[in-house]
């Protein structure tokens, strides 16, 4: 099956770009970071065995990421934009083996930019849906516009935890674009502009208009 990767550091707008994207092309939007917080609010098992790694920042196991790909992927649809995976070297291995990869798109960004950015984010702890306290405050403080719910920092968008996930970013998941590169699948994009800036330069390398 097709697949687009979309990966870069915390706060590069991976999943604005993915669901664009997706939408564009009427391919499934896949992010693992949404499935995993899925899991921890219906407190399901994996959902409680995955609660505190994510907590502390820290990378969960690949053998449950490829679970939750398995379980999630719609056969029957015409590709995938993956989002936030692959992360790390037996993840890309999985990926190769299972999928045809069209492009891997790492959104660009320098990391003092992107902790601003995750610093300012919130999100409804109902919903999921994503707010930001300088770019897209809700109309009610702390009231999400959708739901109705709740909106607060993410459970891993505290200080530490955000220091553990950049360096877990480094240390696994920026390397692999020297894999994606070895193809000639890899394009680098600046994120650091307008989320429509950065789609049209996604679409551009895909020659969409
Ligand atoms: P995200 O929403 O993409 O920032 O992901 C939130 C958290 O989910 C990460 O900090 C990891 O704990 C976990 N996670 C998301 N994607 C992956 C992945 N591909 N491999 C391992 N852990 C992941």
């Amino acid at each position: 099956m097709k697949c687009i990767v979309i990966f870069g550091i915390q706060g590069s707008g991976k999943g604005i770009q993915a669901k664009l994207l997706s939408q564009k092309l009427g391919y499934q939007h896949i992010n693992i970071g949404d499935l995993l917080r899925d899991q921890i609010s219906r407190e399901t098992e994996i959902g409680k065995q995955v609660h505190s790694v994510i907590s502390r920042g820290e990378l969960v196991a690949d053998e449950l990421v490829f679970h939750l790909v398995d379980e999630t992927v719609d056969k029957s649809a015409p590709g995938i934009v993956f989002d936030g995976f692959p992360r790390t070297r037996p993840q890309v291995e999985y990926l190769r083996t299972h999928y045809d990869v069209q492009k891997a798109f790492f959104l660009r960004l320098e990391e003092d930019v992107a902790i601003a950015r995750i610093l300012s984010r919130r999100v409804c702890q109902n919903c999921g849906e994503n707010y930001n306290i300088i770019s897209k405050k809700p109309a009610v403080d702390g009231v999400c516009d959708i739901c109705g719910g709740v909106v607060d920092v993410r459970m891993d968008d505290r200080p530490e935890a955000i220091q553990k996930r950049v360096h877990e970013f480094y240390m696994q998941t920026k390397k692999q674009k020297l894999y994606f590169a070895q193809y000639g699948l890899l394009k680098i994009v600046s994120a650091d502009q307008e989320p429509q800036e950065v789609f049209a330069a996604i679409l551009a390398e895909l020659n969409i208009s």
